[in-house]
């Protein structure tokens, strides 16, 4: 079919895929493939690099593995990735892709978080990618799981399906905005069912953003107490 076509409506096509799902703007991918962005809207996100704590994600000053929250009280998971710190050109892209439901931009987002991953491995390569779910009547409110979208990016550079059946959620629990820290982990708690598949699987648990990180620290030790091998963590933002 493709070969049948002309050539310029094939150049226009080509171009077509390769507009920019942050800018709108067509551009001409260089270097990787795969690349989602333009070069200026992936310098943007990914500017603040450097070294940062494998626990929660937060930029350090010198480089060492955790920072001094995380030594004091590790989190349940191996080793979490994010594309850079809430703010700016990311915190931008993900308030929009989630509040005014822009699939594409959140599954690009998840192939850049994918591409990441990649480049920096986990400590133990991951079986099952499972976004952390929404609750049925907030599923049906909003219409989509964020999660899920970013998690099927990740699927697409990975090439591992999302599994999102392996986490469900039990509980609609009031919003998490409002809540200091004890608060947030007891509204949470029973707030997820782990299905018996996740039993012997290395996990991979994907959010959108880490703020406290109770709904990870949660949602990582109910796969645990069902018998997951190990949790892994990707968000696309660390606040
Ligand atoms: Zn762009
Ligand atoms: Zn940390």
């Amino acid at each position: 079919m493709g070969m049948t076509l002309p050539k310029f409506l094939r150049h226009l096509l080509l171009l077509d895929e390769r507009r920019c799902p942050l800018c709108l703007e067509p551009f001409v991918p260089s270097g990787k493939a795969g690349q989602p962005f333009c070069p200026e809207c992936l310098k943007g996100l990914t500017e603040a690099q450097g070294p940062c704590c494998e626990g929660c994600g937060r930029l350090l000053q010198s480089p060492s593995a955790y920072c001094g929250t995380c030594l004091q009280s590790p989190p349940p998971w191996l080793a979490l990735r994010r594309i850079g710190p809430y703010r700016r050109l990311l915190r931008g892209a993900v308030l929009r892709g989630k509040f005014h439901g822009d699939i594409a931009l959140l599954t690009a987002l998840g192939m850049l978080l994918g591409s990441l991953i990649q480049a920096r491995p986990f400590p133990k390569a991951p079986e099952a990618i499972v976004p952390i779910p929404l609750h049925p009547a907030r599923l049906r409110e909003r219409g989509f799981n964020q999660s899920l979208e970013i998690s099927r990016g990740i699927a697409k550079t990975l090439g591992l399906p999302p599994a999102p059946a392996l986490l469900e959620r039990i509980r609609n629990t009031p919003s998490q905005r409002t809540l200091k820290r004890a608060g947030r982990m007891a509204n949470l708690k029973d707030a997820f069912l782990s299905r018996p598949e996740a039993r012997g699987k290395h996990i991979l648990l994907i959010d959108d953003v880490m703020t406290t990180g109770s709904t990870l620290r949660i949602a990582a030790d109910t796969l645990l107490n069902a018998g997951a091998a190990s949790v892994s963590v990707a968000v696309l933002a660390r606040d």
